[in-house]
């Protein structure tokens, strides 16, 4: 094939040189591929793995990892030394990553503590939090080597006491998954490590099999096989299994001024461009100047060019846009409308801008700060919900972990002080038990008082 060495760039949109509809046009993911397709392949794998067990789950590795010599898709912990020899280098990067994103979920805990309040006297109100049991950990394997991600879902998952943690990764061809994911696991205390990946895996966690330990929740990215079954397993009541959140290609959002480092925006568009073809790349340019918009552009295509992923990067900048607007407030307006999964704020005084901030997954503030310290060492996750679901959901944290108690408890002055209000609507309702279940109270309170 012949080599593209066309200059890469994005597109620019002028903002008011549009309708409101047509810049709302540029904003829009591309729509993503019909799941129908993929809902059909993966099907059948999951109910496989329900009826046959160990047995499917290492069918479907033999054919998608080719991993034959597999003869167990389980290793247990303890996980034996040899399997996590890594370089002091690797090691201590790993290690302060965790040390940081410990201290920062276990900060968490406090919005999470128990909290009791009296509603009316004598009505005691109060919720309390515990760790959900079994938590799956999906760590997407195929192409690259994620124990970041092992780090996101594991050391949340290790602070909330989540008692029995298992990772799924799927393994390379010769049957063996990298170690520094079994560093990783170990140091967060899971118990297993399923040797699996796709529908597979996830079928394997929420089913459970002869090895492998059902779990409560699965968490985790991967590919269209691994959602669909996330989802398909999710909405099996049989099942009983919940998920973290839907996922899909990872987005940055960068938003930049005249106090901008050109050099800096382009390092970070492209961090995210690296990712993969479907990334989203978004650059606002807020009252630049030609020759500004032109610095960036042609870092841009400078860095571009140097890296080894150059054409995933040439793909997913292809389709990324530029948007040039008059001000902050209209940058943060769009922003909001797309709901990114980061965003970067290469702005002068952007920390007091995050006030503006309504949707995003994770925030990074001023020149110092790029994407890539969130995605491995700041402490901060980086699991965080993609394709605008940042304007509802939240990214992975310890509250992912961790699900609430509530817990009511009446002196008899305060079932006395509430009974006629609960009587009034149990009546309104037709449900006599129910109102019955307060008289009956009342009646022998009256009779002991007396
Ligand atoms: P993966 O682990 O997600 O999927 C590998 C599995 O796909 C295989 O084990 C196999 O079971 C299944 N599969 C492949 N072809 C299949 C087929 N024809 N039929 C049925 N199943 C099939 O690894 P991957 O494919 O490399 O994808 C990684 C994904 O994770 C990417 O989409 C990437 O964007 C995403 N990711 C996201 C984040 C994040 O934080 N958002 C981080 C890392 C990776």
């Amino acid at each position: 094939p012949v080599e593209d060495r066309s200059r890469i760039e994005m597109k620019r949109v002028v903002t008011s040189a549009m309708s409101t509809k047509e810049v709302d046009e540029f904003l829009k993911r591309p729509s993503q591929k019909s799941n129908e397709a993929i809902v059909g392949l993966v099907k059948p794998i999951v109910e496989d793995v329900r009826i046959n067990g160990d047995a499917a789950v290492l069918k479907y590795t033999h054919k998608f990892e080719k991993a034959t010599s597999l003869t167990s898709p389980v290793i247990k912990a303890p996980f034996p030394a040899e399997l996590m020899k890594l370089s002091p280098e690797v090691q201590e990067a790993i290690d302060v990553s965790i040390g940081n994103i410990q201290r920062f979920h276990a900060a968490q805990k406090g919005s999470n503590d128990t909290l009791k309040m009296e509603t009316m006297p004598g009505v005691v109100c109060s919720r309390f939090s515990r760790a959900i049991e079994g938590v799956g950990l999906y760590v997407p394997g195929g192409t690259a080597v994620l124990p970041s991600t092992a780090m996101m879902l594991g050391v949340p998952a290790m602070v909330a006491g989540c008692k029995d943690i298992v990772l799924a990764s799927p393994p390379r061809s010769d049957g063996s998954i990298s170690p520094e994911i079994v560093y990783v696991a170990h140091k967060i205390g899971a118990k297993s490590i399923v040797l699996a990946g796709g529908a597979q895996a996830v079928a394997a966690m929420a089913y459970g099999t002869e090895s492998i330990n059902k779990v409560d929740k699965i968490l985790g990215p991967g590919n269209q096989f691994v959602t669909a079954a996330k989802m398909l397993v999710s909405n099996d009541t049989s099942a009983g299994v919940s998920i973290d959140m839907p996922a899909g290609p990872s987005e940055v959002l960068v938003i930049a001024d005249k106090s901008a480092n050109p050099a800096f925006v382009a390092s970070d568009l492209l961090s995210q461009a690296e990712h993969g073809v479907d990334s989203q790349v978004v650059l606002i340019a807020v009252d630049l100047s030609e020759k500004e918009l032109l610095a960036i552009e042609d870092e841009v295509d400078a860095q571009a060019r140097a890296l080894p992923r150059m054409d995933i990067v040439r793909g997913a900048i292809e389709h990324s846009v530029t948007f040039v607007v008059k001000d902050i407030k209209e940058a943060m307006d769009l922003s909001n409308k797309y709901a990114p999964e980061h965003l970067i704020l290469q702005i002068a005084d952007a920390e007091a801008t995050v006030d503006l901030v309504q949707n995003a997954g994770s925030v990074f503030i001023g020149a110092w700060t790029p994407e890539s310290v969130g995605d491995y060492s700041a402490g901060v996750n980086h699991s965080l919900p993609t394709y605008g679901y940042a304007k509802q959901y939240s990214g992975v944290n310890l509250g992912s972990f961790l699900k609430h108690i509530t817990s009511s408890n009446l002196t008899a002055d305060g079932l006395l002080g509430l009974a006629k209000t609960v009587e009034t609507l149990a009546a309104l309702e037709g449900l006599d038990a129910h109102k019955r279940a307060v008289s009956i109270r009342v009646a022998q309170m009256q009779k002991d008082r007396s």
